[in-house]
C-alpha cells in the first residue's frame, strides 16, 4: 500500500497528506471516451418537512459506506438539537453540527491531515447552512474531487427560498425532488411549510423559529398545499 502510494501519480485532488491514491475518485482518471470515470458532483435534494429527507440521507450514507467510500455526515439543527442527524422513523447517526464559523473545506483538510479518507460529505438540513458554505460545497466537489450530497428544505413558512438552498438550486449539477408524498390534510400534494402558532397560520417572523410537526408544540409546522397554505386553512381538527 505505501509502495504504491510513493509511486501513485500525482492527483491534484488529493494533494494532502495522509489520503490515499485515489485513482477511481481523481479527476485525472479518464475512460476510453476520454470522459471522467469519476467526476465528482454537488446534489440537492428538497422536499417539505415529514418528507423523509433525513431518512435518505442516511440511506445514501449506508449505501455509499457500504461500496467502501468513507464520508462525514453534517447536520445544522436537527430536531434532536443535538449533534446528530435523527429521523421520525426512529434512525440515528452521529454528525457533525455546521456552524457559521464552519469551513467545510477546512474540515475535509484537517480529516486528510490526519490521515482519514474523505470521499463524501452528506448534509442534511442545508437549508439552514449559510450561503458561504454552499460555496465550499462547490469548491469541495470542483477542487477536491469530494462528492457532496446536501438535503434540505426548499421554502420557509413564507413560502420564499432559504439563501442556502437558493444558492444549492443555482449551483447543484443536480437537483431532485424527493418523490415521498406529503400530503395536505384535504388529499393534494403538500408544498409548503405553514408556520402555526395558537391554532393559527404565521406569515412574518424570523426566518428559523425549532418547532416541530407534532400538534402539541408551541410552534408547530404543517405541509399544506398551496391552494390552503394561502388560504390559511389547517383543515379539520379533532
Ligand atoms: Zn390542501
Amino acid at each position: 500500500m505505501t509502495d504504491d502510494a510513493a509511486t501513485a501519480p500525482t492527483c491534484l485532488a488529493h494533494p494532502f497528506p495522509g489520503q490515499p491514491p485515489a485513482p477511481a475518485g481523481c479527476v485525472a482518471a479518464r475512460g476510453l471516451d476520454g470522459r471522467p470515470v469519476h467526476a465528482a458532483a454537488l446534489k440537492f435534494f428538497w422536499g417539505p418537512m415529514d418528507c423523509g429527507k433525513s431518512t435518505m440521507a442516511l440511506q445514501m450514507n449506508y449505501n455509499h459506506a457500504r461500496q467502501g467510500r468513507r464520508g462525514l455526515v453534517t447536520t445544522r439543527i436537527d430536531r434532536s438539537l443535538g449533534p446528530q442527524v435523527t429521523t421520525r422513523i426512529g434512525l440515528a447517526h452521529e454528525a457533525i453540527e455546521v456552524t457559521d464559523d464552519l469551513d467545510l473545506r477546512a474540515l475535509v483538510r484537517g480529516r486528510w491531515a490526519d490521515g482519514v479518507r474523505v470521499d463524501y460529505l452528506i448534509c442534511d438540513e442545508a437549508c439552514f447552512y449559510t450561503v458561504e458554505h454552499v460555496e465550499q460545497m462547490a469548491e469541495l466537489v470542483d477542487s477536491y474531487d469530494v462528492d457532496v450530497f446536501a438535503f434540505g428544505l426548499a421554502t420557509d413558512f413564507r413560502s420564499c427560498l432559504f439563501p442556502a438552498t437558493q444558492r444549492l438550486f443555482e449551483l447543484a449539477d443536480e437537483v431532485a425532488r424527493i418523490q415521498v408524498e406529503v400530503l395536505c390534510w384535504c388529499g393534494r400534494e403538500g408544498l409548503l411549510n405553514a408556520r402555526v402558532v395558537d391554532g393559527r397560520v404565521v406569515r412574518e417572523g424570523a426566518q428559523v423559529v425549532i418547532g416541530d410537526t407534532v400538534d402539541t408544540a408551541e410552534v408547530r409546522y404543517q405541509v399544506l398545499c398551496r391552494r390552503h397554505y394561502r388560504s390559511g386553512d389547517l383543515g379539520p381538527r379533532d
